[in-house]
């Protein structure tokens, strides 16, 4: 058995994190994880990503970008070489392919069991990931074995996917990005949308993660939040780091040819069944977002820099089209089968393989009927001892955004969280 005084469970950026201020105090300790430094940008990101926040956020204890484009967005390759780059800068004591087992109370510390060696030690610390399994909803074990399923851990690019339609489920950032590039890509996407929090890119001149984190809107704890578990479950910003800096929202992915529907709701053998709610969740994003903007507003005029930085300049409000109805998706018999959800370890996300036809509901309340052989679930990933909970889905086509601008409100910021 080994000792030390401390051992870290995981060689991500908290790990790494940690050990740098470890290794600073002088104080002995090591980081294991089961895979290798930074393995999950490494083997859990598709191949597009790139980070939504701006290179010059990228920042760790005596470590940050100093590259030449600190407005720019890292491709998950990139992350993995500056968290290379920064356990080298510190001699981390990582050791790669090492899996915790067990952690037990053992002569007032702790064993710690892998499946190489055995530690005695005073303190572990769990740095495992904060939200690393995918919330995939139990409706999606009543989809057809023939479905293909996979959720965004697993979700490489659209030519991963079997051939056919996808219905992809949940629409924040992971979500739209995946159903953008499935779009582009030529094939059909419905996204299944549930309560999301719109964001612009950028804002009166800058990156609005540039306001957010100048407005202390990431410096709220949750202690100071009226409803912390709400607060918890706020999806993510839809945002996307594109070199263009270009926004991402259900505007920009429908004018792709994404087709929009509401949250999904049920799954009878081969349909699938969407609530008719997009035009509430999109009002309620709108609302958020005027809220976020205001706020941002609000700090810029209280500290007399009206002047001094770019007017307001506020997307175009959302709208939903009118009631249409519950719409439905049947998969055809036909899809390939590619057995249960493809979740791998923890993520989010939904994915169906299959193809082919919608039609709008002819009447509204009255079902109408899409087919599709792949689905992927991009609700939302959870901590790994929290309690799934329910996802969304639905499509009702024919959605498109207004022109016109909204309309001051004088509230205080949403409970926007940090980014992922
Ligand atoms: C699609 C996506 C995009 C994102 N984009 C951004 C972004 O733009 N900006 C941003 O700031 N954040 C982003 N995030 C969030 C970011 O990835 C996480 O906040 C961050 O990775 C959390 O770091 P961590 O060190 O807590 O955990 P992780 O990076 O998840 O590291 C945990 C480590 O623990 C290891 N491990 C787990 N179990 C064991 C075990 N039993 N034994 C040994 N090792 C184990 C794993 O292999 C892993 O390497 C994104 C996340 C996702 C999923």
């Amino acid at each position: 058995m080994h000792a030390t005084e401390t051992v870290i469970i995981g060689a991500g950026q908290a790990g790494l994190a940690l050990s740098r201020h470890l290794t600073s105090a002088g104080r002995d300790h090591v980081v294991v994880d089961r895979g290798r430094l930074a393995e999950r940008w490494r083997s859990e990101r598709w191949d597009s990503l790139r980070l939504l926040t701006p290179n010059w956020m990228t920042r760790l204890p005596g470590w940050s970008y100093d590259g030449p484009d600190p407005d720019g967005f890292m491709t998950a390759a990139e992350v993995v070489a500056f968290f290379e780059a920064y356990a080298a800068s510190f001699g981390a004591p990582v050791l790669e392919g090492v899996t915790v087992e067990s952690v037990e109370p053992a002569g007032g510390g702790f064993r710690v069991s892998t499946d190489a060696v055995t530690w005695r030690t005073a303190n572990v610390v769990v740095a495992t990931g904060a939200a690393d399994v995918p919330r995939v909803p139990g409706l999606a074990g009543h989809l057809p074995a023939h479905v293909h399923q996979i959720t965004p851990s697993r979700y490489r690019n659209p030519a991963g996917l079997p051939d056919g339609g996808v219905l992809v489920v949940g629409a924040s950032s992971s979500g739209l990005q995946i159903a953008d590039e499935l779009a582009r890509a030529g094939r059909r996407a419905v996204l299944a949308v549930g309560d999301h929090n719109r964001m612009p890119r950028r804002y009166r001149g800058r990156d609005v993660m540039w306001w957010l984190d100048r407005t202390g809107v990431f410096d709220t704890r949750i202690e100071d939040v009226p409803h912390p578990e709400r607060s918890r479950r706020s999806p993510s910003m839809q945002l996307v780091g594109r070199p263009d800096h270009g926004d991402l929202d259900l505007g920009t992915v429908h004018r792709q040819g994404v087709e929009l529907a509401g949250r999904l709701v049920d799954v009878d053998g081969g349909v699938v069944r969407f609530a008719d709610d997009l035009a509430a969740t999109t009002a309620r994003a709108e609302a958020r977002l005027c809220r976020v903007l205001d706020g941002i507003d609000a700090c810029i005029a209280g500290a007399g820099l009206d002047a001094r930085v770019a007017p307001p300049d506020r997307p175009a409000p959302s709208t939903s089209p009118p009631r249409r109805g519950t719409c439905t998706c049947a998969v055809p018999a036909s899809a390939r089968s590619s057995g249960p959800p493809d979740t791998g370890r923890p993520t989010r996300g939904c994915a169906c393989p299959g193809s082919t036809t919608a039609r709008a509901s002819p009447r509204p309340g009255a079902p109408s009927r899409a087919s599709t052989g792949c689905s992927c679930w991009a609700s939302a990933s959870r901590p790994a001892a929290a309690p799934t909970s329910s996802t969304a889905s639905a499509t009702t086509p024919a959605w498109s955004p207004t022109g016109s601008r909204a309309g001051p409100r004088r509230e205080p910021p949403p409970d926007q969280g940090r980014p992922r």
